[in-house]
């Protein structure tokens, strides 16, 4: 067994912590109630839903062409794009402008492509100072932890742990209200921003039509970041791209409603380049990251996991990530689009565990604001892996066992005591360790029925 799956094993066992699972409910929970009320904003919701879906496919099937005519028009503008083949490619695009001049800190936003990328890691090993611009984020630095959700990097954390870490780090006082921890962090961030000379952000869209890109944010901090600093280094997946401004009026809300619930994020932004008079940014590179993500293009279903707007409400509503919490999977990618896409970003082989964080419940698909099957694309994960014979061997023969009872009425019939041992056996071995499985029926319902 890898270590990876043993350290998902030891991770994992935080379902059952009931303190985290109250936690975590909870606050999924008001998301959920937000999110619900949003539906609202909308005369037919279920049709913005079909746009959306519609919009999003075509612009995977005409991708390269967009990617060309984002570039061109970017390009025009005065902008950089570099195309980056993986993670590494992109740390030493962005490592060349950090080094090239001089410097002395970078600001980042919160971003799943700049988690992807290892960004932290990468600059730390480098001693360049990172400041975390999101109050979340920044909450988490000071208490070294990662992102525990795509949209609510700290979801984790209550008001008290918050103030508890503030405290302990920068000695806020204890029984600190919300309004003054928020704004303690507001006042860090900005002190740290003044010492930053780049910035670097993803993107939530990428314009074809004029070459621009969308960035959506609810604290107005890329903003701050892109106005203190000289170079902004946008790093954003292939599959950002979109074909016009049009397309935005769709997207846009209902990224919005499903992330947070509201009708839309608070600072919205449209860069299209450096600024033109010679006041403001000085540099505007684009980084489009590959990663793996061609790959997914050529699998028909999976390749609908690239239409994701990375709103999170899979995430919030999935009873598994209810459980095991946005550490345990080891990876930016979480909750239900992260099962999909991290196996097929990061190496089916080594995520296969992902395969079977799933119970098919469907909630995914039923809130996800771009339609995307879930359900399908984990099925074709499950199909991958056992096509290739690369599954955890002792579930495989868990699995045919109980399909091999179910097929004999000798075996379904046998003694409870029987049952019970071969079970027992067979499912301590495999993943469930925490567990005690349900009593057997003494009589099987066709002995009951003679
Ligand atoms: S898969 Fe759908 S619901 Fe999940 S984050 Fe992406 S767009 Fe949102």
């Amino acid at each position: 067994m890898s270590d990876r799956i043993l350290k998902f094993k030891s991770d994992s066992l935080i379902a059952f912590n009931e303190e985290h699972w109250q936690k975590l409910n909870y606050n999924t929970g008001c998301f959920e109630k937000r999110f619900s009320s949003s539906k609202n904003n909308y005369r037919d919701a279920e049709l913005e839903r079909q746009r959306a879906y519609l919009l999003r496919n075509k612009s995977l099937m005409n991708l390269e062409k967009l990617l060309v005519d984002f570039e061109t028009r970017f390009k025009e503008n005065g902008g950089t794009v570099l195309w980056a083949r993986d993670a590494e490619d992109a740390r030493d695009m962005i490592w060349d402008y950090v080094n090239k001049r001089d410097v002395h800190g970078v600001a980042r936003s919160n971003s799943t492509a700049l988690d992807e990328i290892e960004i932290n890691d990468f600059l730390e090993l480098k001693r360049v100072p990172l400041y975390e611009t999101s109050i979340a984020r920044f909450i988490l630095k000071a208490a070294d932890q990662p992102s525990y959700h795509p949209v609510f990097p700290s979801l984790n954390l209550s008001k008290e742990e918050i103030n508890g870490i503030l405290n302990e780090r920068y000695k806020l006082k204890l029984g600190s209200t919300s309004k003054q921890m928020v704004n303690f962090v507001r006042h860090q961030i900005n002190q740290e921003l003044t010492r930053a000379q780049v910035c670097l952000t993803g993107a939530s869209f990428l314009l074809a039509d004029v070459g621009g890109v969308v960035l959506t944010e609810n604290e107005g901090n890329i903003v701050k970041s892109c106005a203190s600093t000289k170079t902004h280094i946008i790093v954003a997946g292939l599959d950002k791209v979109i074909s016009s401004m049009e397309d935005l009026s769709i997207l846009l809300p209902l990224t919005s409603a499903h992330a947070t619930g509201k009708e839309m994020t608070s600072v919205n932004t449209i860069i299209t380049g450096p600024a033109k008079n010679g006041e403001g940014m000085e540099q505007t590179v684009v980084i489009l990251l590959d990663n793996g993500r061609t790959e997914l293009l050529e699998n028909e279903i999976i390749r609908q996991s690239l239409s994701c707007i990375q709103c999170g409400a899979c995430v919030s509503v999935c009873p598994i990530y209810k459980n095991i919490g946005g550490l345990s999977y080891g990876t930016p990618y979480i909750g239900p689009i992260g099962t999909v896409m991290a196996p097929l970003l990061y190496g089916l082989k080594e995520f296969q565990h992902f395969a079977s964080l799933c119970s098919l419940c469907g909630r995914c698909t039923e809130v996800c604001p771009v339609k995307i099957p879930m359900e399908d694309l984990i099925i074709e994960n499950r199909r991958m892996i056992a096509e290739k014979r690369i599954g955890d061997a002792k579930f495989e023969a868990l699995v045919k066992t109980m399909i091999g009872h179910c097929k004999s009425r000798k075996k379904m019939d046998c003694p409870q005591w029987l049952k019970k041992l071969e079970y027992k056996q067979l499912v301590n071995k495999s993943a469930f360790t925490k567990r005690t499985l349900p009593e057997m029926a003494p009589k099987s319902f066709n002995q009951l029925s003679q």
